[in-house]
C-alpha cells in the first residue's frame, strides 16, 4: 500500500489527509506528524478562547473547494446556532475554537477507522520530523518504483513514504535581541499561544505587547474578556492596527483582467488611482485591494525579483493592514480599549529586552531617532512568525537546504515549489515525491495563508498524489467584503 507522510496537523496538512481520504480510490496510508499545536487545529484554530474569532465571514471557511457551503451547513447541525437565519450565519464571524472543532470533526469523520469503505489508513504521530532522506538510489520519476523519502523523527522510527506533503506552517517567532535570557522568567511570555492569561499581574499593573497585528488584537481581547483593568501598551514599527471588515459594494477590477502583465510602478499607479475613485465615491479604499484577491498570486507571480523586494519596503506593511482586516465585534473592543485609554499604541523599533527589577526593560527607538526605555510587568511577544528561512533554526529545514532537497524561495520567506506545489531542489528541479503546501509558499505566491487558499493547495496536492488528473474548480468572484 503507497504511504503519503504529512509533516505538519494544521489546517493544510489535516486537509490533505482528508483529500486522500475523500479522492483514494484504491488502498492508501497516510501518516500525520504533529506536533506543537494540536492535530486538526494547528496554529489558529487550537485556542480554546471564545472570544477569538474567524476573520473571515462563515460563507468563506468551507474546507473543501468542491463544496463551498460545506462549514455553513456544518454550522447548521449545532444548535448554538438555530435562532440565527441563513443570511445572517453566512456573514458571522465564528469563533476559532469552533471552526477547530469543524477541521478536527473532519478527520474524525474521513480518517477514522469507523468508516470500513474507506480506502486510506491514517496513522497520526506526536513527534517532530527533524529530517528527510531520498529513499533508494534513483530519484528519477519513475511511476512509483523506487521513488520516496525517510522521514526521521526526534523521538521515533523513522517513516518511509512515496509521498511527502511538508505542511509546518509559519516558523515561530524571531527570537527579539536579549530575548533569550528571559526564558526563565515568568514576566517575560516568548509564544503568544502559551496560556499567559492564566498568570495576570494585578490591574494596576501594566502589560506590553510586541506587535500590533492579528495576535496582538487577541492578546488585548483576552485581556477585556477577562476583566483585566490595568494599563496596556502595543508597540511596532508602523503602530498600526488591523482594520474593521465592512460591506462592500458592486465595483470593477482595478487592474484589468486583460491577460497583459504590468510592472510594479503600474500596478500601483491603477490601485492609487482605484482608491482616489474609491474614496471619491465615499466608499471605502479597502475595496480596491479586495477585488484583486482572486488574482493576487497571478500579478505577484509576475512581478521581477526586484519588484517584490520594493513591494516588501514600500508597499506591503499598507497592504497587509488592509487585507487582514479584523470582525466588527473584536474592532469594537478594540477601538472601546483605546477609547477609555486603557490601551496605548507606540510606534518604535524594538531594540532590546533586558530583565530590570521592576519589571521588563524594553529599550525603543521613536520615529524621529529618540531613544526610550519602558517597563512591563508582563511582556508578550506578538511579533509574529519568523520570516527568513535560510537562517531557520528548524531541523528539518536545516536538514533539507543542507541536503540540497530543497532551498529557499527567491524572497527568503519560505520554500521554493513548482506550480503543482513540488518542491525545488538545489538546482530547481522538481522533487519527484515532496510537495509543500500553506504559510511557506507566500514567498512564491504570496496570498497563502488564508482557508481560502490552504483548501485549493490540498485538495490539488491529494490529486497529484494520487495521480489524478487536476480538477480546476472555478473560484466566484468573491464577493468584496468580509474575505
Ligand atoms: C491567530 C490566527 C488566526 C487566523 N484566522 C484565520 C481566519 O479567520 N481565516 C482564515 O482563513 N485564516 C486564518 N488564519 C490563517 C491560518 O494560518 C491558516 O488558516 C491555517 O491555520 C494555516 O494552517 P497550516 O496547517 O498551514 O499551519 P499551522 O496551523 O501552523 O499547522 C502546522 C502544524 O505543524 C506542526 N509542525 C511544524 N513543523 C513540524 C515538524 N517538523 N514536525 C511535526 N510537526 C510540525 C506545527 O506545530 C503545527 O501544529 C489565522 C492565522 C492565525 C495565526
Amino acid at each position: 500500500m503507497p504511504t503519503t507522510a504529512i509533516i505538519g496537523g494544521g489546517f493544510s496538512g489535516t486537509l490533505a489527509a482528508v483529500n486522500l481520504a475523500r479522492l483514494a480510490k484504491t488502498p492508501h496510508r497516510v501518516v500525520v506528524i504533529n506536533s506543537g499545536r494540536p492535530f486538526g487545529r494547528g496554529t489558529a484554530y487550537g485556542t480554546t478562547r471564545n472570544e477569538h474569532l474567524l476573520n473571515v465571514a462563515a460563507r468563506n471557511m468551507s474546507a473543501f473547494p468542491d463544496h463551498p457551503s460545506h462549514f455553513f451547513e456544518w454550522l447548521r447541525s449545532r444548535c448554538d446556532f438555530d435562532a440565527v437565519d441563513d443570511a445572517t450565519l453566512r456573514e458571522t464571524f465564528i469563533p476559532r475554537r469552533i471552526y477547530g472543532d469543524y477541521v478536527r470533526g473532519l478527520a474524525a469523520h474521513y480518517l477514522g477507522p469507523a468508516d470500513p469503505r474507506s480506502n486510506v489508513q491514517c496513522e497520526v504521530i506526536e513527534d517532530v520530523a527533524i529530517d528527510i532522506e531520498p529513499r533508494g538510489a534513483s530519484q528519477t520519476a519513475q511511476p512509483d518504483g523506487g521513488k520516496g523519502g525517510i522521514v526521521t523523527l526526534e523521538n521515533g522510527e523513522p517513516i518511509e513514504a512515496e509521498s511527502i506533503v511538508l505542511a509546518t506552517g509559519n516558523q515561530p517567532p524571531a527570537g527579539l535581541p536579549g530575548a533569550n535570557r528571559l526564558a526563565n522568567d515568568s514576566r517575560y511570555c516568548g509564544n503568544p499561544w502559551m496560556n499567559w492569561h492564566e498568570n495576570l499581574p494585578a490591574d494596576d499593573k501594566h502589560i506590553v505587547i510586541l506587535g500590533t497585528g492579528l495576535t496582538a488584537v487577541d492578546v488585548i481581547v483576552t485581556l477585556r474578556h477577562k476583566g483585566w483593568c490595568g494599563k496596556v501598551t502595543a508597540i511596532s514599527r508602523n503602530g498600526m492596527l488591523p482594520q474593521r471588515h465592512f460591506r462592500g459594494i458592486e465595483w470593477p477590477h482595478a487592474v484589468p483582467d486583460d491577460g497583459q502583465s504590468r510592472s510594479l510602478k503600474e500596478l500601483a499607479q491603477l490601485i492609487q488611482q482605484d482608491c482616489q475613485r474609491l474614496r471619491g465615491a465615499s466608499q471605502n479604499p479597502a475595496i480596491a485591494v479586495d477585488k484583486l484577491r482572486s488574482r493576487t498570486q497571478q500579478l505577484w507571480k509576475a512581478l521581477t525579483l526586484d519588484e517584490r523586494k520594493l513591494f516588501l519596503k514600500k508597499y506591503a506593511a499598507d497592504w497587509n493592514v488592509i487585507r487582514h482586516r479584523i470582525a466588527g465585534p473584536i474592532h469594537d473592543a478594540i477601538t472601546d480599549a483605546l477609547d477609555c485609554g486603557q490601551l496605548t499604541i507606540r510606534p518604535a523599533t524594538i531594540q532590546s529586552l533586558t530583565a530590570g527589577e521592576d519589571g521588563i526593560e524594553i529599550h525603543l527607538v521613536g520615529r524621529e531617532g529618540q531613544e526610550k526605555m519602558i517597563e512591563g510587568d508582563l511582556v508578550i511577544n506578538c511579533t509574529g512568525p519568523k520570516s527568513r528561512f535560510s537562517d531557520s533554526n528548524l531541523p528539518l529545514y536545516r536538514n533539507l537546504f543542507e541536503r540540497g532537497l530543497a532551498k529557499p524561495d527567491e524572497m527568503d520567506m519560505g520554500i521554493a515549489v513548482s506550480d503543482d506545489f513540488e518542491v525545488l531542489d538545489a538546482n530547481d528541479q522538481a522533487s519527484p515525491f515532496m510537495h509543500a503546501i500553506g504559510p511557506i509558499l507566500k514567498g512564491t505566491l504570496w496570498e497563502s495563508i488564508a482557508v481560502p487558499e490552504l483548501r485549493q493547495q490540498s485538495f490539488h496536492v491529494a490529486q497529484s498524489i494520487l495521480h489524478q488528473e487536476p480538477v480546476e474548480i472555478p473560484t466566484k468572484d468573491t464577493l468584496e467584503y468580509c474575505i
